[in-house]
């Protein structure tokens, strides 16, 4: 499709986005269009144009609630079944699928060892469920960082196959469509992990002991991720700022870079509570709350800047030509 069709077809898709109700379960779709928005506007100029050019700016802002939009359950039930473990971890159970280690040895996060690979850490949690029975089935747990990882290889090998069309002087149209597919896409998961409620077993209301008081309310997810911020963060003011501030990062290692985010995304989820049970997210909210949203959202849009850029810089690694079976 070329892009001004995609474009055409992207406003229009708004408009009747906008005649449904925001689905739970992640930044609401303004702290999306947010985060892919302002992700786009800092990529560095070395990035090619097409990806933070007017154009590309806008597909990416529409595209970031983009996986938002496969969650009606009554339409594409199948569809919602099967993406929306994407969209989030439960860090805390997670873990079971992981092997201890030794923080600075190969691909060891905070004294665990995820498999790489999706279906190696389902087998791995299918393994450990008999010993945790309150993981009634494995998709429970969440697969964020794999399908940040697959869609970031997908960004990857589509902007090697534009190197390619580029150095042969052949019409990158539509390969340019597919990038900005695929980088937009991206930006979708990059944001909810930035969302310390996606990355935790305590994602809507405090479950278990519960010493300290904090909320069991169901309703604290979407308070804190699209009541909140639809009203109280202005982007050009409050974040775009926290972002332009930072310099466009090459990630060296993709997966352990992407892990370190959400643990620390997991290690701020007692603070969303003790914030809310100071009233900072209720109405026009605190300061100290103010400031820890600006913050995490600008961290959604840093990390997904910067995946972006390396995917790029990454793309002119060389790879062995793929013949097909043998
Ligand atoms: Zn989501």
């Amino acid at each position: 499709m070329p892009l001004r069709t995609f474009r055409r077809a992207a406003i229009a898709s708004t408009l009747v986005a906008l005649c449904f109700t925001q689905p739970a379960w992640s930044w609401g779709r303004d702290g999306h269009m947010l985060i892919n928005r302002l992700a786009a506007q800092n990529l560095p100029a070395d990035v090619p144009a097409f990806l933070h050019d007017r154009n590309g700016v806008d597909v990416m802002e529409w595209m970031g609630p983009e996986p938002d939009r496969w969650k009606q359950r009554d339409a594409e039930p199948e569809l919602v079944a099967v993406q929306s473990p994407d969209h989030f971890l439960d860090y805390e159970w997670a873990i079971y699928g992981a092997t201890a280690c030794t923080d600075g040895t190969a691909d060891c996060v905070a004294g665990y060892k995820f498999p790489r690979r999706r279906y190696d850490f389902i087998r791995a949690m299918i393994a450990a469920m008999p010993a945790h029975p309150e993981i009634k089935t494995f998709e429970t747990v969440g697969f964020n960082p794999w399908q940040v990882n697959e869609v970031w290889e997908r960004l990857k090998s589509d902007l090697r196959e534009y190197r390619r069309m580029v150095a042969a002087k052949e019409d990158t149209a539509g390969v340019q469509v597919a990038i900005l597919f695929d980088a937009g896409w991206l930006g979708h998961y990059v944001g909810d992990g930035s969302q310390p409620l996606h990355i935790t077993i305590q994602y809507n209301g405090w479950t278990g002991p519960n010493p300290n008081g904090y909320s069991t309310d169901h309703g604290i997810h979407s308070k804190f991720e699209s009541v909140y911020v639809s009203a109280n963060v202005h982007r050009d003011t409050d974040v775009a700022p926290l972002v332009a501030a930072t310099k466009p990062v090459d990630i060296p290692d993709e997966w352990t870079q992407y892990l370190n985010y959400i643990h620390h995304t997991n290690s701020l989820v007692e603070k969303v509570y003790q914030l809310d049970k100071t009233g900072a997210f209720d109405a026009s909210g605190t300061p100290a709350g103010k400031t820890f949203v600006d913050e995490r959202l600008a961290a959604g849009a840093i990390e997904l800047r910067d995946l972006i850029y390396s995917a790029w810089l990454h793309s002119a690694d060389p790879v062995q030509e793929y013949h097909g079976p043998q």
